[in-house]
């Protein structure tokens, strides 16, 4: 069984999929390693230390496709809806793909993938249960990202965070305000008190107030109306809201690329409106490409040792984490809740089975 690692394409892509320390595990459930030259240079693991713990280097890309029987990326062409159509043409039927697929992105996109007879993997569907804890790469990229929203914030901010008594005055503490404390509130709650900032959070699960507490932060209530969105971020922070911000305050919307919880927000962008910097930017966790590709690795792994026994690929369709997040499977999108979310018809039976 060969695992093959491509350079990650997505223009300013930092971040790789497998880093040197996994690979170990890996050759001792009998998978061997072929990493594309170069993959992990920019999230500090340059091509020796892959080599030195026993992956092959292959110069070029297509060889590393031709190569694998299991591609591992982090923006698999479904979410690296930039440069990702360009691997389309290396799949192969029976092959798998694991990786961030947007599984609920655009369906065209997700049928050119099965057309390719691959048998994909989005690991946007791990279930959030304790037995795929450690395979659940969302809330690794959530916690990177919690932690580098507030680092952004801190630097646009007019203002410092902590609370100082200088012989110039003494100088009041930020406030920060965090909205949704799951993986990433709850990390940016943590950041902002350790920058010293007085922070307050809220989220519409009950169970979350005593987590928001036990990091410091202030539960408070909000009355936010919660709208059930599929795909598409809940406005939470309007524009009336913004206007009466003080000037110089700060807004960073992680979910800027889904349309955004603030109605100024612009995918990609920070623009300032009533005074107040209102940040955009999506993909920040390859801004911590180091960690981020550390953590991914790890649940990659995992996730690996999951279905590979003794050098072989082993689906078990009754298992959750496998039916959660198998995408495609021999032509087909087979994935029940793609195939809801898309109206599209239910697949008879027999063509579900395994291969
Ligand atoms: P999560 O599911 O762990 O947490 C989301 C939390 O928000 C939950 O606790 C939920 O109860 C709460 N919530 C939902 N609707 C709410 C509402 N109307 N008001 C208040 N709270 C509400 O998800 P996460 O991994 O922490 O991600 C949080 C957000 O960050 C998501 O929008 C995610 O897409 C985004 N994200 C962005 C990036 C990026 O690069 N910008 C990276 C990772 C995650």
């Amino acid at each position: 069984m060969i695992v093959g690692v491509p350079r990650e394409s997505y223009p300013g892509e930092r971040r790789v999929a497998l880093v040197p320390t996994v690979i170990p595990h890996l050759t001792k459930a009998g998978i061997e390693v072929v990493v594309e030259a170069g993959a992990g240079v920019e999230a500090g693991f340059p091509d020796p230390e892959y080599a030195a713990k026993g992956a092959r280097i292959l110069a070029d890309r297509a060889d590393v496709f031709r190569a694998a029987d299991i591609i591992v990326q982090v923006l698999c062409y479904g979410s690296n809806d930039q440069t990702g159509k360009a691997d389309v043409p290396l799949l192969r039927r029976g092959q798998v793909l694991i990786g961030f697929l947007r599984p609920l992105g655009a369906l065209e996109t997700i049928r050119e993938i099965a057309a390719t007879g691959v048998t994909s993997f989005s690991i946007e569907f791990m279930p959030r249960t304790t037995r795929a804890q450690s395979m659940d790469a969302l809330s690794s990229m959530g916690t990177i990202c919690g932690y580098k929203a507030v680092l952004i914030a801190a630097v646009d901010l007019p203002k410092i965070f902590p609370m100082l008594t200088t012989a110039a005055g003494t100088i009041t503490p930020a406030r920060v305000l965090v909205i949704g404390a799951g993986v990433a509130g709850l990390q940016a709650i943590a950041t902002a008190r350790r920058l010293g900032a007085v922070v307050s959070a809220y989220d519409l699960r009950p169970a979350s107030k005593e987590q928001v507490q036990s990091l410091g932060g202030r539960f408070v209530e909000l009355p936010i109306e919660a709208k059930d969105a599929q795909d598409k971020s809940p406005v939470l922070v309007t524009r009336e809201m913004v206007a009466n911000m003080a000037p110089g305050s700060v807004i960073v919307d992680l979910a800027a690329e889904r349309g955004g919880n603030c109605e100024f927000t612009k995918a990609g962008q920070t623009i300032v409106e009533h005074g107040v910097t209102i940040i955009g930017l999506f993909n920040l966790a390859t801004a911590v490409p180091y960690h981020a590709s550390q953590m991914y690795a790890k649940n990659i792994t995992a996730f690996l040792l999951h279905m590979v026994k003794e050098g072989k690929l082993q689906l078990n369709l009754e298992d959750e984490i496998i039916q959660s997040t198998l995408l495609t499977q021999g032509g087909e999108v087979i994935n029940g809740r793609v195939r809801e979310f898309f109206s599209l018809p239910p697949l008879v039976a027999e063509q579900k089975e395994t291969k």
